[in-house]
């Protein structure tokens, strides 16, 4: 498969691995926004949050857990930031599912920022609307399945 983070898995390009089990895989950002910054990944493609099967998912996310302690206590971060990008406009350039486990240190030069929008408390109804209208349908074809 033409994934560079697969081939980096099958061993076909070289990488600075820092944990391995049976289902996951971490190594080091070839551009780190700072030292020690670990990308941790699923064994097994999938491409983000929407295809990656659950069971797997939570496996990918405990080990996102033990790195990051690893990392913390190791490199002495003041704390960390875990981020993982889905979809191109939400800034995901390699498309094998992953977390950034980025530590950070007082007076670092790391950036990782959003703005602050205003919105009106009929705005918020709207959206929380819809995102429960949405769980509805969900739990309503949940149900469904079971019959
Ligand atoms: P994202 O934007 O969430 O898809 O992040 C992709 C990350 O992969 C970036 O932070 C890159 O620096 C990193 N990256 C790209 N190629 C490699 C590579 N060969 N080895 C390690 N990290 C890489
Ligand atoms: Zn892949």
């Amino acid at each position: 498969m033409d994934c560079l983070f697969c081939k980096i898995i099958r061993g076909e390009i070289p990488s600075r691995k820092v944990y391995e089990d049976k289902d996951s895989v971490a190594f080091l950002d070839i551009n780190p926004a700072n030292p020690g910054h670990t990308l941790v990944m699923p064994k097994k493609h999938a491409e983000n949050i929407f295809d990656a099967d659950d069971e797997m998912l939570g496996r990918v996310i405990v080990a996102a857990k033990a790195i990051s302690k690893k990392i913390k206590d190791s490199l002495n971060a003041d704390g960390i930031n875990v981020i993982q990008n889905n979809g191109r406009h939400a800034g995901q350039i390699v498309n094998h599912i992953h977390f950034h486990i980025i530590p950070r240190f007082a007076n670092d030069t790391v950036i990782i920022s959003y703005p602050k929008i205003k919105m009106e408390d009929k705005d918020f109804e709207e959206i929380q609307k819809k995102l429960t209208e949405s769980e509805r349908k969900v739990q309503k074809n949940w149900e469904m399945d079971l019959m």
